[in-house]
């Protein structure tokens, strides 16, 4: 059975229900799987998408902002197919679908009150919420960063990653909030690499990312997706690197994953 806390992945302002169903084992001193720590994801180099255009995006228009993140995933996939299929594995589109309001299903439970978006293993979906608040003052870079984030869970799926975390037996409460932390913020270093790799033919100014970083930056800590701070350096880490080769958060210092 998945467990309730990663079968359901949330984005941005997600608040994620904690089962606290583990043993009450000591903190684990096991190593992480070479699953996780050498992934061959890792040595695939920079993301190659050529061009990614956004489509323009009107206030309160639901239909524009679907066309808008499913543009999107098209890019996502031009860029993300290579260098899933060159480190080995099967690339696979998600599936995709927008809801108006939470409580929603998405294969893993009813999607959540604070999440943006959610990605579910079980059915490989993401589930991208745009409700009339954000519809009424939609921020453009903030729902290419929240979907490139899922993207970024969809491919550590693919990747064997999701598999491994989602296993609790004999894990310490503390040791599957650190294997948490690692993974939302391994997401937000993928969807930093993403926008980072199509940068260039967005049009945009820099000031425009770093006011994402900046948003990232001031967020709170819900003990899942790290402290902002962190949130923000991997999100620019990526970002830079424009390469999963900058996301290996299982062989980063503890200060970088808390
Ligand atoms: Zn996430």
């Amino acid at each position: 059975m998945r467990s309730p806390l990663l079968a359901l992945i949330a984005g941005a302002l997600a608040s994620v229900l904690f089962a606290g169903t583990a043993h009450a084992a000591p903190v684990a001193a096991d190593p992480f799987s070479p699953v996780l720590t050498k992934n061959p994801i890792y040595k695939t180099g920079e993301l190659g998408t050529e061009t990614c255009e956004e489509q323009p995006l009107q206030r309160d228009d639901l239909d524009g902002a679907r066309v808008y993140l499913e543009f999107l995933l098209d890019c996502l996939a031009d860029s993300w197919r290579e260098p899933i299929t060159k480190a080995g594995f099967t690339f696979k589109e998600p599936k995709f679908s927008v809801i108006s309001k939470p409580g929603a299903a998405t294969g893993c439970g009813k999607f959540p009150r604070g999440a943006q978006a959610v990605y579910c293993p079980n059915n490989k979906k993401i589930t991208f919420l745009l409700d009339p608040y954000i519809l009424s003052e939609p921020t453009e870079l903030f729902l290419m960063a929240v979907i490139a984030h899922e993207y970024g869970h969809h491919i550590q799926d693919l990747t064997g990653v999701l598999n491994i975390v989602d296993r609790y037996k004999g894990k310490s409460k503390a040791r599957i909030y650190d294997e948490a932390r690692r993974v939302e913020l391994q997401a937000e270093c993928m969807s930093g690499a993403f926008i980072g790799s199509v940068w260039h033919s967005l049009g945009r100014r820099d000031f425009d990312f770093k006011y994402i970083v900046q948003t990232a930056q001031v967020g709170f800590d819900d003990g899942i997706h790290g402290k902002p701070a962190n949130i923000a350096w991997w999100l620019q880490r990526g970002f830079d690197a424009e390469s999963p080769s900058a996301c290996n958060t299982w062989a980063a210092p503890k200060g970088k994953v808390r």
